[in-house]
This record gives C-alpha cells, sequence and structure tokens, in this order.
C-alpha cells in the first residue's frame, strides 16, 4: 500500500508574486489551505535570504525554502528528526549550499567583464535606489535584493548578439549564466531542479521514517509527487524534474519551452490568479 505525500515548489516573480506588484493576494486562500492540508509549499526563487526571510513571513510560510537559483536550501531546524548530511547551521536554518559564493563570481566579473565594458551592470554595481528604480522594489527590498550570497544578477545594456558572446565566454570560464525574468543570472552550476530534487529526497526519508515510527500493522510506504510552478527560463529545470510541472503565464514573455509533456499544464491567468487556478484544478480532491 502506497500513500502519496505531495509537495509543492514555486517560484516568486511572476509566479507565487504578480510580476507587476509583486503582491500575492490572489493565492492567499489557496496557500491557507495547503497549510491545513499539511502539503509544504517551498519557494524556489532567484531571491536572497533577505528577501525570503521577509516574504516568508508575509506569506505565513514555515517551510523551507530554496534560494539565488537552486544555489542553497535553507531547513528550518527541526523540520526533520536529524540535520540532513552535508548541511551546517547557519542561525536557525540547516543550509545545504550547491555553489562556490559570489566572490569568486564578481572576481571573475572584474577582470572578464573589462572586454564587455558599457554592455552590462551588475546588482553589486548599483546602489539600493538605483536597483529599486530599475525594478519598482522599495528601497529596503533593494537593499535585501543585494545581500547575494552566490551569484550576481545582471542588467544587459548592450545588443543580443554581444550578450550570446557574453554569455559563452562566461560559460568557457566554468560559470554558470541563466535568463531570468529581468535579468542575467550569474553564478556556479546550480539549478532549481537539482535543489528541489536533493530537498525532495530529504522529505521522503523523513516521512518513510514517520511511518515506520508509527509502527502501523498495514505497513504504509509514502512516496512523493513533486508539483513545480513557475513562468521563466530559470525554472525550466525544476518543472522539467518534477511530477507535475505547471508553467504560469508571463505578462512579458512567452512560455519558455519544456522537452517533457506529459503532466504538464499552462495556465490561463496570470502570476497569483494562475497559480490558485492551478492548484485548485491538481488538487481539488486535498483541498476543501
Ligand atoms: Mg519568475
Amino acid at each position: 500500500m502506497s500513500q502519496i505525500k505531495r509537495i509543492i515548489f514555486s517560484d516568486l516573480d511572476g509566479t507565487l508574486l504578480d510580476h507587476y506588484t509583486y503582491q500575492s493576494i490572489a493565492a492567499s486562500e489557496t496557500l491557507a489551505q495547503l497549510k491545513s492540508a499539511d502539503i509544504p509549499v517551498i519557494l524556489n526563487t532567484s531571491k536572497t535570504y533577505a528577501e525570503l526571510e521577509t516574504i516568508i513571513q508575509d506569506l505565513q510560510l514555515d517551510t523551507p525554502f530554496i534560494i539565488e537559483n537552486g544555489a542553497a536550501v535553507y531547513i528550518p531546524i527541526g523540520t526533520f528528526a536529524s540535520q540532513p548530511d552535508d548541511t551546517k547551521v547557519v542561525g536557525k536554518y540547516w543550509v545545504k549550499s550547491f555553489c562556490l559564493p559570489v566572490a569568486h563570481w564578481l572576481s571573475l566579473l572584474s577582470t572578464e567583464g573589462k572586454k564587455f565594458s558599457g554592455n552590462f551592470q551588475g546588482f553589486s554595481a548599483m546602489s539600493e535606489s538605483e536597483l529599486a528604480l530599475l525594478t519598482g522594489l522599495s528601497i529596503e527590498d533593494a537593499e535585501r535584493a543585494k545581500q547575494r550570497q552566490y551569484g550576481e544578477p545582471i542588467q544587459w545594456l548592450g545588443d543580443e548578439e554581444t550578450k550570446d558572446v557574453f554569455i559563452n565566454h562566461m560559460i568557457d570560464l566554468g560559470a554558470n549564466v541563466v535568463q531570468g525574468g529581468r535579468f542575467l543570472h550569474l553564478g556556479g552550476y546550480c539549478d532549481k531542479g537539482q535543489a528541489m530534487l536533493w530537498l525532495a529526497e530529504q522529505y521522503l526519508e523523513h516521512y518513510i521514517a514517520c511511518s515506520s515510527a508509527a509502527n502501523q500493522s498495514h505497513v504504509v510506504t509514502p512516496s512523493l509527487c513533486t508539483i513545480a510552478l513557475g513562468d521563466g527560463e530559470n525554472d525550466t529545470a525544476m518543472l522539467e524534474a518534477a511530477d507535475i510541472a505547471v508553467q504560469i503565464k508571463s505578462p512579458v514573455h512567452d512560455f519558455p519551452s519544456l522537452h517533457r509533456q506529459k503532466m504538464t499544464t499552462q495556465t490561463s491567468l496570470y502570476g497569483p490568479e494562475g497559480w490558485a487556478e492551478a492548484i485548485q484544478s491538481l488538487l481539488v480532491e486535498q483541498l476543501t
């Protein structure tokens, strides 16, 4: 006998948060229903730890989260019975890192980026007010967005041809360059899919341990069903790796192409409206 445990992995900007307003009101009721149904919602985003700390409070989440495009997983201590292997304690979290720290990538940009001078501007070179103007974030949010630990978002100012040359040059030097909703993200070879699969494995071990501890007369083996939601190119690895993939409609670009076709849906509504629409339809039997 098997018991299916569902876990939701969700992008933020343009997915759970509206692309323009950064609001998630349309998904609030669905989030509350998921909490009641004990279905974890794991934020999986290009945002920083500093940004997530505020956002999880606003969304009233107490679940693990994945920062900076899969660079690290933050698990509130006590989520599982024991500390997962290969994690370190940072404040009130167990943290699993997948990439080199930001200092490595800034050093690469400062030397190799010279050839592309004038074609781009990185977050670290922007003031809080410049970043706020560019993104529509408040000054406080822009300050949190700048606190990156694993990579550097870049605003591309040049033409597309030069951008391709820049991306290929950085890739040759060991960097991973991913196009997000607004920025190019330069960092190590991590992605949202790899981090999702690692965390899903920790959950599965946890659920199996809980099920054995319950000492039931009818042995129930838990299995996982991962549901991933995202709108951008940087969500592709996560969407490809999930059991169920939901592409959220974007007001600024087409649906990125996916290789997978089974268990894949595209929403008709944008951002958090599309998010709620998809979850309600997928989990109609689990949510009341
Ligand atoms: Mg997005």
